[in-house]
């Protein structure tokens, strides 16, 4: 069974088998995921709030 690859649009295989599936391979999941660290999935406009949760659980897992 194949997909196409979201990030490519080539067929990717959505067998078990495909670590990376839906996305065709590696490199596709690794775009992927850099798209959001980049910050193209955030909604932009409450910066203070999704700035502080992060910082609260880092400070947990110091202590
Ligand atoms: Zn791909």
């Amino acid at each position: 069974m194949t997909r196409k690859c979201p990030q490519c649009k080539k067929p990717a295989s959505l067998d078990v088998d495909n670590d990376h599936r839906p996305f065709c391979s590696e490199r596709c999941q690794l775009i992927d995921l850099g798209s959001w660290l980049d910050g193209d999935y955030t909604i932009s406009g409450d910066k203070a709030d999704t700035d502080g949760a992060p910082d609260r659980r880092n400070q947990n897992l110091l202590e």
